[in-house]
Order: structure tokens, then C-alpha cells, then sequence
């Protein structure tokens, strides 16, 4: 048996660039772990958990929540997959989030989604949540089998709150001054990987060539 190392990987890019879904597909492929702080974060509001109430006007604004709640928050569900290799997508969002994060172990590789954002905003008015596995769908280019339902449950999709035209841009601005130094950080510690495309479609078999050449797909 070929025991493979941990491998520790980020995704980050703008809202609706497609993180949820290329996150899927890694996993699906790979075999990794996945942890996205949006549906910690939407679990946390469905549930109506302390965290969840206080967390809800802060994200249907477009706002980050703050550093220390979301780092505290993922660093603890991160212990239950601290053993095998995993995928964090929506963090971290800040670099004060990411030295929290490298406090803890460092990252392998960065998959850098950059989609204009003019392809983002039509995209986001269009997207469906199956909230209970995070699946995504998008009436234009990737829709349910059946209208309204998850394929593989069946149970109803939603479109999140924070999905409207004004918190898109607020979103957007949030991105560019509190996520793009992030990009910088990892940039200058060499483990930055920069995808570009308007479709997920399109950027998927350059990031699938580039992780076969550093883990083996599953069967
Ligand atoms: P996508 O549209 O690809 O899901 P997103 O960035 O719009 O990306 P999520 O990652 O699902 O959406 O996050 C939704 C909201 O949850 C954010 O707008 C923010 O309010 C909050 N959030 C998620 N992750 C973080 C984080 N690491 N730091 C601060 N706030 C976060
Ligand atoms: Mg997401």
C-alpha cells in the first residue's frame, strides 16, 4: 500500500465563481474533505444555533463576519478532519484569517478562481442551493434534472438571501478589499494557483490536470 501524504488545499475567488461547485467535483475525484464556511455558516442559520441568529443580518447584508467567530468556528470542525487531506472553501477571507490558519498548519496549494465580475453578477440572480449538501445549480448553464429539486435527494433548492442584485455589489467590494490581500499572501509564500475562465466548465480540466499532478484520482 502507497501511504499518500496529507495534502492541505484552499479555493478562493469571488462569490459565485464557481468555488462550491470546482470544490465538489475535487472531492468527487480526489477524495478529499471538504469544509466551506458558507454552509458552516448557512447550517448555523438553518438550525437557528447562537451563532447562526447573530451571524444572519451581517451575511444577508454581504458583510464578512468577524475574524475571530469564523476562524474559532472552522479551526474546531477542522480537528474531526485533521487526519485526512481536505479542501477549505470561503476561508480564509482575510489574512488576519489566514495567519490564524497557518498558526495551525500550512497550505500545500491555493486554487485561485478569477471569473470577471461581470459573468458573476448575471450568474448570482440565477442560482439555485440544495442547502443541506451545499450542492449548487444554475438555471442557465447547469440545471436540476427536475425543476426545483436536488438530483440526488429530491428535497426542495432554495436561493439564498444574499443573492440579490445590491448585496451582490457589497459582496463584490468585500471581496476586492478584504480577500484580495490574501491572494497576495499566498502569492508571495509560492503556493498560489490561478485559474481564469468565465465557465466552470472550462477552468475544471486545467485544475484537474494540475491536482493529478500532485495526488492520484480515485478509482
Ligand atoms: P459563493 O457565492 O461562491 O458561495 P460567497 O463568498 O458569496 O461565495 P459563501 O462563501 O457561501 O459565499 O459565504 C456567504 C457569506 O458568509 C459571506 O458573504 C460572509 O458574510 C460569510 N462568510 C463566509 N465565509 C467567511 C469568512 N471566511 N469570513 C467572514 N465571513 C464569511
Ligand atoms: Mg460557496
Amino acid at each position: 500500500m502507497v501511504l499518500q501524504r496529507i495534502f492541505r488545499a484552499v479555493i478562493v475567488g469571488p462569490p459565485g465563481s464557481g468555488k462550491g461547485t470546482v470544490s465538489g467535483r475535487i472531492v468527487k475525484r480526489f477524495g478529499l474533505m471538504h469544509l466551506s464556511s458558507g454552509d458552516l455558516l448557512r447550517a448555523n442559520m438553518k438550525a437557528k444555533t447562537e451563532l447562526g441568529l447573530l451571524m444572519k443580518s451581517c451575511i444577508d447584508q454581504g458583510q464578512l463576519v468577524p475574524d475571530d467567530v469564523i476562524s474559532r468556528l472552522i479551526l474546531t470542525e477542522m480537528r474531526n478532519i485533521d487526519q485526512s487531506s481536505w479542501l477549505l472553501d470561503g476561508f480564509p477571507r482575510t489574512v488576519s484569517q489566514a495567519e490564524s490558519l497557518d498558526n495551525v498548519c500550512s497550505v500545500d496549494t491555493v486554487i485561485n478562481l478569477d471569473v470577471p465580475y461581470q459573468t458573476i453578477k448575471q450568474r448570482l440572480t440565477s442560482r439555485w442551493l440544495h442547502l443541506p449538501s451545499g450542492r449548487v445549480y444554475n438555471i442557465d448553464f447547469n440545471p436540476p434534472k427536475i425543476a426545483g429539486l436536488d438530483d440526488v435527494t429530491r428535497e426542495p433548492l432554495i436561493q439564498r438571501d444574499d443573492d440579490t442584485p445590491e448585496t451582490v455589489t457589497r459582496r463584490l467590494k468585500a471581496y476586492e478589499n478584504q480577500t484580495q490581500p490574501v491572494l497576495e499572501y499566498y502569492r508571495s509564500k509560492g503556493v498560489l494557483e490561478t485559474f481564469s475562465g468565465t465557465e466552470t466548465n472550462e477552468i475544471w480540466p486545467h485544475i484537474q490536470a494540475f491536482l493529478s499532478k500532485k495526488l492520484s484520482p480515485q478509482n
